[in-house]
């Protein structure tokens, strides 16, 4: 057979494979739950409870995966995976605001922030496999937005121009919703500029629908390619409770690892899912357990519909963090609890004689950059601001 021709199958062989794993996570995404009366023949709801979902969701939509929805325990009206993904009444407290870190000011075009000098964050989509309800953009998510990548070239310019930038992290919404197609064009993009030594993937997917790896290989393989010879890939999961690593995200995870992918987590501690010492020691365990690096675990942000649900004081975060430090060895308590203030990444450190201690991990003042500093103890505060 001529050359030409082998080559032309080995494309149509390709092709369909890459439609039938497009056909496959995309199937899926299209059957996740959108609707109140989808979720009412899967989780029983009361009519009150419908009646307030249909408003909530009304202003931030829902949407399930059929995976995660199989991680909830129906039984128990507590479930801390049900608290994370099913909208409830609670959203309708309006404390806090919707941009909590400062994020349009760091916006250099639709899509693109830079805030802090060696890293650039691209905003790549707003959608996600799930629509979970602590989101800290919950503003943008699955809603009609201005503040999505809209000029890739122009963004590709400006991290070309600023050679300050060492990194650059991809996130949205989730990132790995996008087709391969489109995650090949960015890293094929990103991976042309020298001064970039790592590109970060922030996603959730690990969890939310890991079929979206297992069933595209082409997508491993990308990973893989251009993280061995172009330029290195982090995957940061973000997973906040043991119970969401089901047998599949483990399965998804190692795939990862063998396509040389690095896997690290960032974790928020939120109100009524991890913010026990306990859960909280147990999930840096088992996620080292699968060979993911515990690296944050963020304070909840003070969002509009979500400070009142989800947020735990400073105070208690910190008690939470310490005890499960003590239940930990060292490689698994290697996660710093940071706060994703608009001046900067603060590090919470401690309390010591009515006082907070703190530390800038980065700052988007350079001068700021490892400063230390404490404010007086407030109880009941949940972020800087809060405190003297
Ligand atoms: S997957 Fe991430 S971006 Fe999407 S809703 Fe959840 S927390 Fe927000």
């Amino acid at each position: 057979m001529p050359e030409n021709e082998v080559i032309l199958m080995k494309r149509t062989e390709t092709n369909r494979g890459r439609i039938h794993a497009d056909y496959t996570w995309r199937r899926e995404l299209r059957e996740s739950i959108r609707t109140v009366v989808h979720l009412d023949r899967h989780l029983w709801l009361s009519q009150r409870e419908k009646r307030q979902m249909s408003d909530v969701i009304e202003r931030h939509p829902m949407r399930i995966s059929h995976h995660y929805l199989s991680l909830i325990d129906r039984n128990d009206p507590d479930d801390p995976i049900r608290k994370m993904i099913v909208p409830s009444a609670e959203e309708f407290n309006l404390l806090g605001q919707y941009d909590t870190s400062g994020e349009l000011s760091n916006t250099m075009m639709p899509g693109l922030q830079h805030k802090y000098a060696q890293t650039a964050l691209i905003l790549a989509t707003n959608r996600c496999a799930t629509y979970c309800r602590y989101c800290f953009r919950k503003r943008l998510i699955g809603l009609e937005t201005g503040e999505i990548l809209r000029r890739f070239n122009d963004a590709v310019k400006y991290i070309e121009r600023h050679t300050e930038i060492t990194n650059v992290l991809v996130s949205g919404g989730d990132p790995l919703i996008l087709s391969t197609d489109i995650i090949e064009r960015f890293l094929q993009k990103l991976s042309a500029i020298d001064h970039l030594n790592f590109i970060r993937f922030g996603t959730k997917i690990t969890v939310a629908m890991p079929d979206r790896i297992l069933s595209d290989k082409h997508l491993l393989e990308l990973l893989r390619y251009y993280t061995t010879y172009k330029k290195r890939i982090i995957v940061v999961t973000h997973i906040n409770h043991p119970r969401e690593i089901s047998q599949k995200t483990v399965v998804a995870v190692k795939a990862l690892e063998r396509a040389s992918i690095a896997v690290s987590n960032q974790a928020v501690l939120l109100k009524g899912v991890n913010d026990t010492p306990e859960i909280l020691a147990d999930l840096q365990k088992q996620l080292l357990k699968v060979s993911i690096q515990p690296y944050y675990v963020f304070q909840c942000r003070p969002v509009k519909r979500v400070k009142h649900n989800f947020q735990v004081s400073l105070h208690k975060g910190l008690q939470v963090v310490e005890r499960a430090k003590r239940m930990l060895d060292g490689p698994s308590k290697r996660f710093r609890y940071v706060m994703s203030h608009r001046t900067g990444k603060v590090e919470i450190l401690g309390i010591s004689d009515g006082y907070m201690y703190f530390r800038y991990h980065q700052a988007k003042d350079p001068a700021d950059s490892g400063k230390f500093f404490k404010r007086r103890l407030v109880a009941t505060a949940g972020w800087l601001d809060e405190l003297e």
